[in-house]
Parts: C-alpha cells; sequence; structure tokens
C-alpha cells in the first residue's frame, strides 16, 4: 500500500525507531507515547484491520514479537498492556494492523 505510512516503515521510506523484527513481523517506538514505554508491532504486509486478517499465523508472531520486545523493556516484572484498537468506535487511526506494548507506569482499567 502506497499510502500506508506503517507500508513506509516497513520499506525504510519513513524513519522510526526499530526495536525488533521478525519474519513477518516489525516493532517500532510509537511517536507519541501514551507510557514510558509504547511500542508498535505490525506485519511487515499490508492488513488493514483485524477484519481482514486471512492468515492467522502472522498474528501469533505478532504476539510473539510483543512479548519479547515487553521483556528486552523489563515489562514481564511489572506488567504491561497488549492493545489492537480495531475501527471507528475504537479510535483505530492507522489503517495497518498495529499491537500496542504499552507500559512502565501503573494502567487504569477499563478504557474510556
Ligand atoms: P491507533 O489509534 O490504534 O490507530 O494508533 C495509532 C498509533 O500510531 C498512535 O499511537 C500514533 O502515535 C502512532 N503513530 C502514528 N504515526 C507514527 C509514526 N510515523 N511512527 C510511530 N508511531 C506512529
Ligand atoms: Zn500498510
Amino acid at each position: 500500500m502506497s499510502d500506508c505510512i506503517f507500508c513506509k516503515i516497513v520499506d525504510g521510506k519513513i524513519p522510526a525507531g526499530k526495536l525488533a523484527e521478525s519474519e513477518h513481523a516489525l516493532a517500532f517506538a510509537d511517536i507519541n507515547p501514551a507510557a514510558p514505554v509504547h511500542a508498535l508491532v505490525i506485519p511487515k504486509q499490508h492488513i488493514a484491520t483485524l477484519n481482514d486478517v486471512k492468515d492467522w499465523a502472522v498474528m501469533g508472531e505478532i504476539f510473539e514479537l510483543a512479548a519479547r520486545v515487553a521483556r528486552e523493556k523489563g515489562l514481564d516484572k511489572s506488567g504491561w498492556r497488549a492493545v489492537i484498537n480495531t475501527g471507528r468506535d475504537a479510535n483505530q487511526l492507522v489503517l495497518h494492523i498495529h499491537l500496542h506494548v504499552i507500559g512502565g507506569r501503573q494502567l487504569s482499567w477499563p478504557p474510556g
């Protein structure tokens, strides 16, 4: 998807604070962090939303990379949150699946 900002990050056309990658997934720092640790984990292939997933194996890879990033940041000790916003009511702003990895402070629940 040539006009997708996260595809451009995968292709190296715009910079990102890369944290880790696996064969089909990439983790980088969120540009507007909501907590001391805020990473995004995305499929390297363009998939707009969870409603569009066909091969669910890639989602397993995304969660595996998210857990690796969380561990590398020490969040496995303190706790962390994995969030995928999907569609309008969830305020999904970027239409390329991204798993938020959020931690490093006490998080409130439920979300607003
Ligand atoms: P969402 O509301 O779930 O679609 O979240 C989109 C997230 O992408 C937000 O947390 C933004 O701060 C983040 N974001 C947008 N553009 C970039 C970028 N170029 N690099 C890193 N994070 C970004
Ligand atoms: Zn994309």
